[in-house]
Formats: C-alpha cells, sequence, structure tokens
C-alpha cells in the first residue's frame, strides 16, 4: 500500500508547490521506488477547462481525456508517469459529486454536511490506485488559511489518522521575506504559517523555505525548534537558474533523505541521478542559441503556453542549444505588416486558441514563414490557420475561415474550411455534441491515434507511422478541400486511423512547415524531447546558421 506525502503552502502563493512536489517524485523515483502525484485544488470551478488561460494559465489535458491544472504537466515532465483524469480534482467536482449522490439518494435521507461527506468523498479520491504505487504526493492548492480550502486540510488529516501510523507525511512550502533593513531572512511568517497548520491538527514532517539567499544556521534552528521539526528536515529552496535543476538542488538540500527519514526507511536505498545530471548539463552549456517567435493572443501570462515553453527548452536540450522564446502579440498585426515584426527569428510557432481575437495576426504569421521559408509549427489553432491561410492564399479560396468565428460572431463570412465536428470515433463508441452544448468537458478530449503516411517528413520524424497524441479541440479541418490543397502543396500527413479527421499537414517543399490538429507539447520530457519539438528546433538551428 502507497505511503501518502501531503504536500501543502503556506505565507504566500506561487512559491513553487508543483514543482517541489514534481522534483521530490522525481527523486523517489531515482531511489527506486513508484509514485503517482495528485493535485486538489479548493476553487468550485469543475475543473480548469472552461476557466480563461488568464485566470488559470494552461490547461493540461491528460490520455484519459481530463482538463487538469498545469501542475500535472510539472508532474508529468518531472516523473514521466501518465497523468489521468484521478490525479486531480476541485472543490467543484467533489461537490458536484456530493450533490448527484445526494439527488440519487445514495444517502438515505441524512443531512448533508462538509463533514463527513465532502470529506469523505476527498478521501475517497486521494486513496483511488492506493495499491498501484510507493508513494503517493498530494499536492494542496492555494495556501493554509483560505475559506476554501479547509475541507481539505480537515480530509487530509482525517486520512493521516485512518491510516497506520508512518504512513502519511506533511511537507509544508513557505517563504522567508529577507529584510534589506534588517539584514535577515525573516522566519516569523513561516513560524505563522506553522502555527495556523496546527491549530487545524497537521503537525508538518518537513519545511520547504523558499528564499532569495542561502539560509544561515541559525535561521534554520530557529526555524526547526519553533515549528517542532528536525533541524535536517528543514529544506532551503533557493531561486533556481532552471527549473530542471529542482531535483538536483532538492537533493543536494537532504528533501529525498528528509522524507525516507521521515517514513522511518533505514536504510535508504542510493538515488540514481545521472538522468538529471544530463538534464542539468545540457541546460547549463548550450552551444548556440536559436530565437523563436511564439505568435499568440494569452502573451501577457507566459502560464498560458506553459508546456509549449518547456517542450522549446526541451528541443533545445536535444539540440544542444538555448531557445531563446520571445513572445509576440498577433492582434499586433491583425491589421498591419507582420513582416516588421518577425524577422528575424528562426523559427515560428502559432500555438493553439479559441475565439477569432487574433486571428488574422496568426494567419499572417503562418503566411510569413510560408514564404520566407522560416521552420513554422502550428498548434491546433495554429495548424488551422494554416490551412486557412493555405486555402486562401495558394487555393485561391478567399474567403476561407473557420466556422468558430462565424459562430461566435452570429453571422456568415466565412467559406468554412475548418467546420464544428459534431461526431467523430472513440475506439467502438461514436460521440456526439452539439452547438448549443455545455462548454465544459465537451471538446474531443484526450489520446487519439493518427495513421502517418509513409515517406513523409512527420513519419520521418516520429520513425514510425502509427502514433497517439493528445487532443483538445472542436473544430476539424474539412478533408472535402483535401485534393485541392494537396495539389498547391499543403499535404495532409497524417490522419485518424478511420481516415475522417486531419491529424497533421505539412510542406514538402518547405523547409520544415508543419500543422498538427493535437498538441505534442504535452508529452515532451527533459529527458525526452518530444520528436516535433526537438525537429523543430533541429531546423531553426539550420536556419541560424543561414544568416
Ligand atoms: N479553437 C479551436 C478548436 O476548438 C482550436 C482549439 C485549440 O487550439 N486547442 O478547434
Amino acid at each position: 500500500m502507497a505511503r501518502f506525502i501531503f504536500i501543502t503552502g503556506g505565507v504566500v502563493s506561487s512559491l513553487g508547490k508543483g514543482l517541489a512536489s514534481a522534483a521530490l517524485g522525481a527523486l523517489l523515483q531515482a531511489r527506486g521506488y513508484s509514485v503517482r502525484l495528485r493535485k486538489l485544488d479548493p476553487y468550485l470551478n469543475v475543473d480548469p477547462g472552461t476557466m480563461s488561460p488568464f485566470e488559470h494559465g494552461e490547461v493540461f489535458v491528460t490520455d484519459d481525456g481530463a482538463e487538469t491544472d498545469l501542475d500535472l504537466g510539472h508532474y508529468e515532465r518531472f516523473t514521466g508517469v501518465a497523468a489521468r483524469k484521478t490525479d486531480s480534482v476541485s472543490s467543484g467536482r467533489i461537490y458536484s459529486t456530493v450533490l448527484e449522490k445526494e439527488r440519487r439518494g445514495d444517502y438515505l435521507g441524512k443531512t448533508i454536511q462538509v463533514i463527513p461527506h465532502v470529506t469523505n468523498e476527498i478521501k475517497d479520491f486521494i486513496k483511488i490506485g492506493e495499491d498501484e504505487v510507493d508513494f503517493m504526493l498530494c499536492e494542496l492548492g492555494g495556501t493554509i488559511g483560505d475559506i476554501e480550502g479547509l475541507p481539505f486540510f480537515e480530509a487530509i488529516r482525517q486520512f493521516s489518522q485512518d491510516k497506520p501510523r508512518g504512513q502519511c507525511i506533511f511537507m509544508h512550502l513557505t517563504l522567508l521575506p529577507y529584510l534589506e533593513a534588517a539584514g535577515e531572512l525573516k522566519t516569523k511568517p513561516t513560524q505563522h504559517s506553522v502555527k495556523e497548520l496546527r491549530s487545524i491538527g497537521i503537525a508538518p514532517d518537513i519545511l520547504v523555505c523558499r528564499s532569495e539567499r542561502p539560509i544561515p544556521k541559525k535561521e534554520r534552528d530557529k526555524l526547526a525548534l519553533f515549528c517542532n521539526v528536525r533541524p535536517d528536515a528543514v529544506i532551503a529552496a533557493e531561486d533556481m537558474d532552471s527549473i530542471y535543476d529542482a531535483p538536483l538542488k532538492y537533493h543536494g538540500e537532504g528533501l529525498d533523505q528528509a522524507v525516507l527519514d521521515a517514513f522511518g526507511i533505514h536504510p535508504a536505498p542510493k538515488p540514481k541521478l545521472d538522468i538529471w545530471k544530463d538534464v542539468s548539463e545540457r541546460v547549463h552549456n548550450p552551444e548556440g542559441t536559436v530565437k523563436i517567435a511564439i505568435v499568440g493572443k494569452y502573451i501577457q501570462l507566459e502560464d498560458a503556453y506553459k508546456s509549449i515553453k518547456e517542450a522549446l527548452t526541451h528541443g533545445g536540450m536535444a539540440n544542444r542549444v538555448k531557445v531563446k522564446v520571445e513572445w509576440v502579440d498577433a492582434e499586433v498585426f491583425d491589421q498591419a505588416d507582420a513582416a516588421p515584426r518577425l524577422a528575424g527569428y528562426d523559427g515560428i510557432l502559432v500555438p493553439g486558441g479559441f475565439g477569432e481575437r487574433g486571428t488574422e495576426g496568426k494567419i499572417k504569421a503562418a503566411q510569413f514563414a510560408r514564404e520566407n521559408k522560416v521552420p513554422y509549427l502550428g498548434i491546433c489553432l495554429g495548424m488551422q490557420l494554416a490551412v486557412i491561410e493555405a486555402a486562401r492564399n495558394l487555393a485561391g479560396i478567399k474567403d476561407a475561415g473557420s466556422e468558430e468565428f462565424d459562430q461566435e460572431r452570429g453571422d456568415k463570412r466565412f467559406t468554412p474550411i475548418v467546420y464544428h465536428l459534431k461526431e467523430w470515433a472513440e475506439g467502438n463508441r461514436t460521440i456526439q455534441r452539439e452547438v448549443g452544448d455545455d462548454k465544459g468537458g465537451t471538446m474531443r478530449l484526450g489520446a487519439y491515434n493518427a495513421t502517418l503516411k509513409e515517406g513523409s517528413k512527420v513519419a520521418q520524424i516520429y520513425e514510425t507511422t502509427k502514433i497517439s497524441e493528445r487532443h483538445r479541440h472542436r473544430y476539424e479541418v474539412d478533408t472535402k478541400y483535401r485534393a485541392q490543397l494537396e495539389k498547391c502543396g499543403l499535404i495532409f500527413s497524417g490522419m485518424s486511423p478511420d481516415g475522417r479527421l486531419p491529424e497533421i499537414v505539412e510542406m514538402p517543399d518547405h523547409p520544415w512547415y508543419v500543422g498538427v490538429q493535437f498538441h505534442p507539447e504535452l508529452k515532451s520530457k527533459p529527458f525526452e524531447p518530444h520528436p516535433l519539438f526537438r525537429d523543430f528546433v533541429r531546423a531553426a538551428v539550420g536556419q541560424s546558421r543561414l544568416v
């Protein structure tokens, strides 16, 4: 049965709890254990799928089609363990399950209360698959003291009591602010945060303290004394140059050792850290730089494209170069000329997105990349717009567009090269959707297979003709225009296994021009860069040597 590690946060948000959890998962794996990481989010949305990227950053999609928190992306990137639907839950999901059960009469007429009904639902969630792994790491979103987080804290407290002694530990992340005037790192906010945690019955076993500078022994001892943890369980988490240093840094600080000590595991198996040494070495010793433009709409918030940015970094590591990402706002050249803003990049990437705003600019970016032979990677909406660009400017369908934009506006302006998909096959099932359906969870979501054309560029890149990639979209390129577009040089080189849905387009006459209907970035890892990102960056390196 799994041992459980509960990871909570205090003092301020955005401390990097997700990263610390992911790095700890990787370190436990390095010691030969199997792990699974889970995220419990206190907000009332049922899932992040309907939240704006400005609110919540990227939506991370799992193979089994869940729209989850971006921290699950960190978990996958560090552990390589594919996340599942059952690895992410929110208050909204918990409450809606409880209310469904109440309506069904499952509670036999009882009064429904936060304790025990909501807390039991949370505990049942935490337990899912507990026999499958050695360690289950559960990260609680938010910070201690948040009103909506209380049922989660109560549930993990109860959970640790339900389990035999020594099977659960608590790790708390806090911040040690540095006061210039005092010339000191201050421990008081951490003391208060731990006091708050203890007031609800949770005593942390391990403290991870974020700080801008090294924590002197005096402060460590003080924290240990006042927060009632062992001195070697006070772990310093200084700011790092790269997130991929986290496993080695945390190991150096003794985090994994402290965790194993807290569980009483002696002797601890020796860690094998070669993978992370290699990753760190590649991050810190690039032999060159390439500049890639991400032409998007949500560029003020880089978290909206988190996985893409990481996948580009991985592509850089594979080619031993540093990828310098620049964010370009597509709306800037909706009306204007794109060339002045796009000249000088070694590659152009148009990511996924929703709605019409900014799309004319992105179409211009695709055109610029095609005409100037700059490597282009279009992801999801970025592929759809590349097809629309080719339809308009190569196939002469001047009013080519997407049904998505007409539906949004409520009039009909475009020839729908990209149409609203209302029926598709998922294994042996047929899925059906209508225009007015709920927004949540109703897209074509999760892993679907695709068949690649023999001899195509993508078949060479993937080194296979059968792939599986993750999807999140409602609209689809219409195969009606396939012959016309292929005649103009835009080849449909990846299709769904039934041949109905285009998955990949490419331009054989261009050095590197690929559009994919899915999200390859979600499966890239630093120790296993995604083939498309590896090859896109390779092409960008080639481009940078041309100038
Ligand atoms: N808006 C487009 C669709 O729903 C693309 C979605 C995306 O880029 N993830 O098909």
